[in-house]
């Protein structure tokens, strides 16, 4: 009988050391909110094996319930903000999911953010968010290329990493970062290139930031590009952004889209150019008419590596025309949505490529 007490107290004493402690290590455990738009990630199909799927299924509090041990990272809480394949994100949520992190942020009790996403889309979103989030807190956005009902679906693994990065204090002043199949990678210099394999986002010019491996981290490099708390750029108050539109370039190419998309009323284009940002003389001269029409036109390239060079093959001073440097052409499109937000001539909008 003596013995059982002893026992019991001893049991007593260790739950009372315990609790607390446990208690404690909840608290400290760095806040992440996850906020879900929808993708791959969220998708579903009939069997484990089927190509075909519906993006956009799966809801946010049954995809946390997915990843085993995400409660040791972070205390976790999720939103749903949408649950869209990312072929349908819209400016619309851009600005939903820019307003609710900045508020989020703002807060001492939030430490990190993640994004499910869908990946077709993704790159554009990471870059859209990478301008105008304010703040140096990590921001962290994921999705998956297999649904989650397929045989092994990675998407768990993925949020898992997504979360870690977030949660993690080294993450700071990284601008916002895209983490998928065990890599970091910046908004700015990532993109999609495979259209079914899990390796499919890559940093061509620039390479990946950092390795993430099963929670473990590691850090190579920052962006040196104006980010985040170094943006000059702001959605306070914006309701939409204005149009800009993409001409992809081809040989033998026809001019008339040019002139067509300033009669809808286009502000900006961005063309997509062969190789250097090149494009036939047809079109350099309807580019020409619409930088007189007061539209800015941005030259990109088709090609997915690499520099457009300002007054390389084509004079820029002379047609008015804008060189993207290395930022894609849909990343390119984000930049000039913002800009575009206050009135700018075609040099101004060439710094800001060149900062950006
Ligand atoms: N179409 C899907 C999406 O972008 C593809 C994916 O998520 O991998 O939502």
């Amino acid at each position: 009988m003596k013995k059982f007490i002893t026992f019991n107290l001893a049991i007593a004493f260790l739950f009372s050391v315990i609790a607390p402690f446990s208690l404690a290590q909840k608290k400290d455990l760095p806040h992440v909110v996850i906020l879900a738009t929808g993708g791959t990630i969220a998708g579903s199909a009939e069997s484990a094996t089927q190509a075909g799927y519906t993006s956009g299924q799966v809801g946010i509090q049954t995809m946390i319930k997915a990843v085993p041990g995400i409660e040791k990272l972070a205390h976790v809480t999720g939103e749903q903000l949408a649950n869209v394949g990312s072929q349908d994100m819209s400016v619309e949520i851009w600005l939903k999911l820019a307003k609710r992190i900045n508020e989020l942020l703002a807060s001492k009790d939030v430490d990190g953010i993640v994004i499910t996403h869908g990946t077709d889309t993704q790159e554009e979103t990471a870059y859209f968010l990478n301008l105008v989030v304010k703040s140096d807190k990590p921001v962290v956005t994921t999705g998956s290329m297999r649904p989650s009902t397929a045989l092994s679906a990675e998407g768990p693994l993925n949020l898992y990493n997504a979360v870690a990065v977030a949660a993690n204090p080294k993450s700071r002043g990284h601008g916002v970062m895209m983490v998928m199949n065990d890599q970091i990678h910046s908004a700015r210099a990532a993109t999609k290139t495979n259209t079914t394999a899990v390796q499919t986002f890559k940093s061509p010019v620039h390479g990946q930031i950092g390795t993430v491996l099963y929670g473990q981290m590691e850090f190579y490099r920052k962006p040196y590009r104006l980010n985040t708390t170094g943006s000059e750029f702001s959605v306070d108050g914006v309701k939409e952004l204005p149009r800009v539109d993409v001409v992809y370039a081809c040989a033998d190419m026809s001019p008339d889209l040019i002139g067509m998309l300033v009669k809808a009323g286009a502000k900006g284009i961005v063309i997509a150019g062969v190789g250097n940002g090149n494009m036939n003389a047809a079109t350099l001269e309807a580019a020409a008419k619409a930088v007189k029409q007061g539209v800015i036109v941005v030259r990109s390239t088709r090609v997915p590596t690499g520099y457009v060079i300002r007054n390389a093959e084509v004079n820029d001073d002379k047609y008015g025309t804008v060189a993207s440097g290395d930022l894609n052409t849909p990343k390119s499109r984000v930049l000039l949505m913002l800009a575009l937000l206050k009135k700018r001539t075609p040099a101004e909008v060439q710094e800001l490529f060149r900062k950006y």
